[in-house]
């Protein structure tokens, strides 16, 4: 089983959504276990949806919920031809938006980003013959009780995961599922941060013993600044131990089986090129500098995304 997280630019629209399945048809052979965020801009714009309910403005939550529908039925439209599929992936769409109500939660309304792209994507491979499961991660991904910032219980997640996941598999090629969402022991709907999507995937990949966590963004490889910001920006080899846990959590490595840590993160690979480097995580070298053993002569952080894991590199809202 091997594990593939598509960020909001890889399922950002049809051509996007089309080359992803394309990468994962690929792939088939491998059970491929797919974490989706949300399209791009999905999850702020669900921010703004939360507004329109915090403020208590009914007329200005139908017209954001009229806005979200209309993005992602425009999406549906244009990327399924077959009707049923399409019809399929339109009602779910309707009934997610028609989920957001005066009473939801916030970490109910910007999850709702990742349900509705997952959704579009399944429908969407099934309407070009790849038989492809829909898999709540909420029925595996327990976190504490922390609604916009979860911490997974990974015991919990470890028993789940594995069982769902392989009943999700029974007859089909491959399992969608979303990144960034979790569930409260209590029920409460959870999400793991901003970002939380890599996370996920880290998670899920770790609890299923997966053989390869593929991360597909819009560059290949950890770089040392976000280069939609950034004009020059380089590739960093190796990374240090604290970066990569700052990254993409505990989860990334296997620190028990063997009582030794072993990266689990496979690669990460460049969606328009399939360019694709596996991060060196080294234990030893320097969060600051990258470079030496001791006494650093870097005052600060010199690599400017290690500030924990919201502000990692993020091209994909
Ligand atoms: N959609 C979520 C966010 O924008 C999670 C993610 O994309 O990783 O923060
Ligand atoms: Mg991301």
């Amino acid at each position: 089983m091997i594990v593939m997280k598509f960020g909001g630019t890889s399922v950002g629209g049809k051509q996007a959504i089309e080359r992803t399945i394309g990468i994962v048809r690929g792939r088939l052979s491998q059970r491929p276990v797919v974490v989706v965020s949300a399209m791009s801009k999905v999850t702020d714009f669900l921010y703004t949806v939360y507004d329109a309910i915090d403020s208590a403005d009914s007329s200005l939550l139908e017209e954001r919920l009229r806005e979200l529908r209309a993005r992602h039925l425009s999406v549906v439209n244009e990327l399924i031809s077959g009707p049923l599929w399409r019809e399929e992936a339109a009602s779910r769409v309707e009934a997610l938006t028609a989920s957001i109500t005066m009473s939801s939660s916030m970490a109910s309304v910007i999850s709702k980003g990742e349900y509705l792209s997952s959704n579009i994507i399944v429908c969407a491979m099934n309407s070009l013959g790849i038989r492809a499961a829909w898999l709540d991660a909420r029925s595996y991904m327990v976190t504490d009780e922390d609604a916009l910032k979860g911490e997974p219980d990974f015991d919990e997640i470890c028993r789940r995961a594995p069982k769902e996941i392989d009943a999700a598999f029974s007859g089909q090629d491959v399992v969608v599922t979303q990144g960034f969402v979790g569930i409260s022991k209590n029920g409460t709907e959870t999400v793991l941060g901003r970002g939380g999507s890599d996370f996920s995937a880290s998670i899920t990949g770790m609890a299923v013993d997966a053989d390869v966590i593929e991360i597909w963004t819009d560059v290949d490889g950890v770089r040392s600044a976000d280069p939609r910001k950034v004009p020059a920006t380089r590739c960093i080899p190796k990374i240090s131990f604290e970066e990569a846990f700052e990254l993409f959590g505990n989860a990334a490595f296997d620190v028990d089986r063997n009582g030794k840590r072993k990266s689990l993160l496979s690669r990460i690979s460049d969606f328009m090129t399939k360019k694709a480097k596996k991060p060196v995580i080294d234990e030893n070298l320097c969060v600051r500098c990258g470079v030496c053993v001791s006494n650093c002569p870097v005052p600060g952080k010199a690599i400017d995304f290690v500030n924990g894991r919201e502000s990692a590199p993020q091209y994909d809202y």
